[in-house]
């Protein structure tokens, strides 16, 4: 093992032999651990100085301790840079990140697409950045009819008549659905406690379905990657509270029988909860109200484009059918006579159609920044705009599946084309002791970011791969000149790519040791 001056691992034992000394040489090692350009950046404790500052303060002046025996004693620990040293230190981790401005971010279920800047230009309008949710409902009337006019398109494009825009997230609007269902078996006096979610569900369905008190129980998938209809007409029965389904699903696959499946869950006396995350592959095409669903997010941070990834903040708005529309959380916007208004309390039963409100889902009234980028991108899009939105998200991942199936196994491919994301999985590297891990990370040596993972559980070594409408024909020609090229030397040279990315700042972490045990203070490493 060898390791820079600041005491980093540049190179592993036997690597030499391998990619990085044909590709590299013997440059794969150097003083500084920066390699050309890309330079190497330590900790900002192991940079700055804890007796050092960034600024020139007054000395303290005495004041009587007031703090008891709970004055702090030791020094308070905090590095302390210069502000270029700051500023380098952020700019140099920056240029370490991989971002959806600088390559394709090929990530299924991710749904992870260009944030078009005029976005970012109308969110920062200071009628909508600058406004305060306590501010009275008078002064911020444009932002509340934005709201509205958001809302009205949302219901239109799946028709349904009613929607919660407060939900932060996929998973949050899930729960929000999963919550007006709950509200409304109980409104019935209802107790049926099971959810049906199939395998090949997003994690974030089960969980959320656990986290309501419901007891989770899987139907499987059928060889076509579909929910396999009949075991699920066979499960249907008074306990069965609802059925939670993503469509189209988790393989990138629509679900054919989804209309069959809600009038069946509906004659057995229960909801059909949608997960619409994927929304983006049919929208303008597919509306789920026609489909019979009862209520469905909707990622305004995938289908609508917004930023997301690195934590940033999502939106998940839920659209309802009539028969859950009165359980749907406060507050919303309404339109009066005059104007706009915030309905934020219970009506007096009987009063409202949202009389039996399931209650508040957040403090205030959702992610105001993300409402205004996702009707900037609806609106400059139009209805056919989006229509075509789903139309190339599907033909790029045709695209695709089409360039990849003859050296990459394709579990469904036989069955049709795929919606918006091809699934591969690692049967193509059988006998070379490879795996799915191994081809991700000789895509970050590419300069690719890797696709999705060991996802749907359903596919063996699942390689999920989503382009989005975003990429261009030349884009999706080099991630599938990459890919193929990554696959015949995978298996022509198997040794080559067992301790991959040798390339990329870090070489191959115990990526299972950081989750398992994770060391969070740095002087612990040593
Ligand atoms: C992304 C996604 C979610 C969760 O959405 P978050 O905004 O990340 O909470 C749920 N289901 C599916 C199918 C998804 O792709």
């Amino acid at each position: 093992m060898s390791m820079n001056n600041v005491g980093r691992v540049t190179r592993i034992e036997g690597e030499s032999k391998g990619f990085a000394a044909s590709a590299a040489g013997a440059v794969a090692e150097t003083f500084t651990g920066n390699r050309g350009l890309m330079l190497e950046e330590g900790l900002l404790f192991e940079i700055g100085g804890l007796e050092r500052s960034g600024v020139d303060l007054p000395p303290v002046p005495v004041v009587p301790d007031r703090l008891g025996d709970l004055a702090r004693v030791e020094p308070i620990g905090l590095p302390g840079l210069s502000e270029p040293e700051t500023v380098r230190h952020y700019t140099r981790l920056s240029r370490q990140n991989y971002g959806i401005d600088l390559g394709i971010f090929p990530l299924g279920s991710c749904t992870m697409k260009h944030n078009p800047r005029l976005n970012e230009k109308m969110a920062r309008l200071p009628g909508f950045s600058d406004i305060h949710p306590l501010q009275p409902q008078a002064t911020v009337q444009g932002a509340l009819e934005l709201i509205d006019r958001l809302a009205h398109w949302l219901m239109t494009l799946t028709n349904m008549p009613a929607v919660a825009m407060s939900p932060k997230a996929g998973a949050h609007g899930e729960l929000c659905g999963m919550l007006a269902i709950r509200a409304a078996l109980e409104a019935k006096g209802d107790m049926r406690r099971v959810v049906l979610v199939p395998e090949s569900a997003h994690g974030t369905n089960p969980a959320t379905a656990a986290f309501c008190g419901f007891t989770v129980e899987n139907i499987p998938a059928d060889p076509r990657g579909r929910v396999d209809f009949a075991a699920l007409k066979a499960r249907l029965g008074p306990d069965v509270a609802a059925v939670m389904i993503t469509n189209p699903n988790t393989c990138g696959l629509f679900e054919p029988d989804l209309k069959d499946i809600c009038d069946a869950v509906h004659a057995a006396g229960g909801f059909v909860y949608c997960d619409g995350a994927n929304f983006n592959a049919i929208v303008g095409r597919v509306r789920p109200g026609d489909l019979g669903v009862d209520a469905m997010h909707i990622n305004l941070h995938k289908t609508f484009s917004t930023p997301h990834g690195g934590g940033g903040p999502g939106s998940g708005p839920v659209v309802f059918s009539a028969a859950l529309a009165p359980f749907a959380p406060l507050p919303f916007v309404r339109k009066t006579a005059t104007g706009f208004e915030l309905v934020e309390e219970m009506q007096a039963q009987g009063s409202r159609d949202h009389d039996q409100s399931f209650g508040r889902m957040v403090a205030f009234h959702g992610q105001m920044g993300m409402f205004v980028r996702a009707l900037s991108y609806i609106m400059s899009h139009g209805a056919d705009g989006l229509r075509q939105v789903a139309e190339d998200a599907v033909l790029n991942a045709n695209y695709i599946l089409a360039s990849l199936k003859d050296v990459y196994s394709a579990p469904f491919a036989e069955t049709g084309p795929c919606m918006h994301e091809a699934l591969f999985s690692d049967d193509f590297l059988e006998g070379t002791g490879l795996t799915t891990l191994d081809l991700a990370k000789a895509m970050i040596d590419e300069g690719f970011h890797p696709m999705t993972m060991y996802f749907p559980l359903v596919v063996h070594g699942a390689m999920l791969v989503e382009p989005t409408e975003t990429e261009s024909k030349r884009s999706l020609d080099q991630l599938i000149g990459a890919m193929r090229s990554l696959a015949e030397r995978m298996v022509a040279d198997p040794d080559a790519f067992r301790a991959g990315p040798h390339l990329a700042p870090r070489r191959r972490l115990d990526e299972t040791g950081a989750a398992r045990k994770p060391i969070l203070g740095y002087r612990d490493a040593a």
